[in-house]
């Protein structure tokens, strides 16, 4: 039976002031609760609940029949307080820890729900801790048994461009035990487009077909190169994934493409059972949707070619528009 830790109504929601929590039980006027130094009492809450939960045993002591006052906790999400003040949130929609935690949480509810994995946290050996942070370097999640740690780039974060929405896909969706990576980009990018408040990196809120598309006008080789391993499971992707910054777009673009085209054509459940596939990758494709790998690829370029062309002038003052709106330089 998998482990999970109660704890009292007060508890939760001390704890929850700074950080989030996913509970199924109903918690009443707490925005009535008053404390003073609410957050520093979340912060020594939350170290003490996770060295209570190092702790604990499969078993726990707590009374089984008091419903009202206990809670299953599911999952936890937090940025330390001085994470948060560390940044500059002048051209941010967030004005508030709160409003990103609760942004947060707004993402994982969807997005679980899209992807039909809404016990997602049980694929994690214990109560998964997601811990954010902003650094200057990539955005990144990392997971460590039930610790996750996303990174998000801090400039991003501070101008509203960060892929936060990508990111918690990536919780939600682990990669699979045989990594294809451009199953797992594809989906995190699309279901960051899908529910998402900010643009996608790499397509900038630009339909990923049309790019495509374009990439395909102007760079045929790098996009043949690219597209060759897309929906595979190609040790040449993590190369194009990790890679120099141009193949790098182009590898995300053809993936967020490749799943936005299965999705909507054929569905979020058969996506899914594609990702998870655990023999031939190659051979599932024509069990799920009754066609050849190869014919799917094929299908999937002509929905390419036949989107709106766009050229690189209009991509250019797209990319201008767009980080003039967030108020960032681009390259800064
Ligand atoms: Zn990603």
């Amino acid at each position: 039976m998998k482990k999970r830790v109660l704890i009292t109504a007060l508890s939760l929601i001390l704890y929850c002031t700074l950080t989030s929590c996913s509970f199924n039980a109903h918690v009443e006027d707490y925005d009535d609760l008053e404390v003073d130094n609410k957050e520093d009492i979340a912060i020594d809450q939350a170290e003490e609940f996770a060295s209570q939960e190092d702790n604990e045993s499969e078993e726990n002591d707590y009374p089984e029949n008091s419903e009202d006052e206990m809670i299953t906790l599911t999952y936890t999400v937090k940025m330390l307080e001085n994470v948060w003040e560390s940044a500059n949130m002048e051209n941010s929609r967030f004005q508030t820890s709160e409003e990103f935690i609760n942004q947060v949480d707004y993402y994982i509810s969807a997005i679980s729900e899209f992807v039909l994995k809404e016990n997602w946290y049980e694929q994690y050996p214990d109560i998964p801790s997601i811990e954010i942070s902003l650094q200057n370097s990539v955005s990144i999640t990392t997971v460590r048994r039930n610790r996750i740690y996303i990174n998000l780039n801090k400039l991003a974060f501070e101008h509203d461009l960060a892929p936060i929405a990508h990111e918690i896909a990536h919780v939600i969706v682990k990669s699979s035990l045989y990594r294809t990576e451009s199953l797992d980009e594809g989906l995190a990018s699309y279901l960051h487009e899908r529910f998402g408040d900010n643009p996608t990196v790499h397509t900038w809120g630009i339909d990923a077909h049309v790019l495509a598309n374009m990439f395909f006008s102007y760079y045929e080789e790098e996009y043949n190169t690219v597209f060759s391993v897309i929906g595979t499971r190609d040790r040449r992707q993590e190369e194009y994934m990790l890679g120099e910054q141009f193949l790098r777009q182009i590898f995300y673009v053809l993936s967020h493409s490749f799943a936005k085209y299965l999705i909507d054509t054929y569905g979020i459940e058969d996506f899914m059972k594609l990702h998870d596939a655990t023999n031939s990758l190659i051979d599932e494709y024509y069990v799920l949707y009754g066609k050849s790998f190869d014919e799917i690829k094929s299908e999937w370029h002509s929905v390419i070619l036949s989107s709106p062309s766009m050229s690189l002038e209009e991509y250019d003052s797209h990319l201008e528009e767009l980080f003039d709106k967030h108020n960032w330089q681009w390259g800064s």
